[in-house]
This record gives structure tokens, C-alpha cells and sequence, in this order.
């Protein structure tokens, strides 16, 4: 059951702040606050989607596209296509998943090794 105030819900209302990177009416990507690596942006759907099981299940083939072709996008925008990146979602209670709106991790600007 998705909580409509956990804080990615809040960010998409803009009932709390964030730093953007891009938005449109499917998709938002913004700077995690945390970030494990020098760039670490995350991309999330305009979805009311727990986890990547849900968006799986809920989206159409259009979104699925549309999400991880800007996700491309913006990992390309930010010079990571030639450097290389890691996308990551954690999926639920054992990947440790903190915030219950499906996010995509994106990871790079340096080597990634010894980065989780
Ligand atoms: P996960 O463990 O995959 O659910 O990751 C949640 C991520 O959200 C963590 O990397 C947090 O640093 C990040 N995060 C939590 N609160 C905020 C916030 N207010 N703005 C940006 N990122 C956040």
C-alpha cells in the first residue's frame, strides 16, 4: 500500500525542498541529500509506486521506456556515458529500501568501487 506521505511524495508536492535536475509530467530526477558518490541523482515516476515490483506491475510499456530512456538522458547529460555509472534500486525489507516511492539510484562522476 503506498503511504502518500512518505518524503518522495512530499518532494513530487513540493511540500518539502530539493535540489532539481529535471522534471516533466511523467518523471522527476533530483540530487540525493546524502550522495555516495560525486554525482548521485535520483530518478523517480510520477507514480504512486512502492518499489520497482509495483512499477513493474503498474506501468505500461510506454512509461518503462519513457523512465529508463530519460534516466539515459540524464546520465548523458552529465558527461557519465563515456565515464560509466551504476543505477540502483533497492527492492523492499533485505535491500535495506528507506523510502517507499520507487527511485532509481544513479551513481558516478568517479570510480565506483568500495561504493555500494
Ligand atoms: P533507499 O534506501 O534506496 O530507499 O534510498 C533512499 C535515498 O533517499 C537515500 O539515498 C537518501 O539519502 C535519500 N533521501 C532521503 N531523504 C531525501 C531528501 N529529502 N532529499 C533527497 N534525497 C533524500
Amino acid at each position: 500500500m503506498y503511504d502518500e506521505n512518505n518524503i518522495f511524495a512530499k518532494i513530487l508536492r513540493k511540500e518539502i525542498p530539493c535540489k532539481p535536475i529535471y522534471e516533466d509530467d511523467k518523471v522527476f530526477f533530483f540530487n540525493d541529500i546524502n550522495p555516495q558518490a560525486k554525482i548521485h541523482i535520483l530518478a523517480i515516476p510520477k507514480m504512486s509506486v512502492t518499489d520497482y515490483n509495483d512499477f513493474i506491475s503498474k506501468a505500461d510499456n510506454e512509461m518503462i521506456k519513457y523512465f529508463f530512456d530519460k534516466i539515459n538522458e540524464i546520465a548523458k547529460k552529465h558527461g557519465l556515458l563515456d565515464s560509466g555509472f551504476r543505477l540502483v534500486t533497492n527492492n523492499g525489507r533485505d535491500a535495506n529500501q528507506e523510502v517507499p516511492h520507487f527511485h532509481i539510484h544513479i551513481l558516478g562522476g568517479e570510480n565506483l568501487k568500495g561504493i555500494k
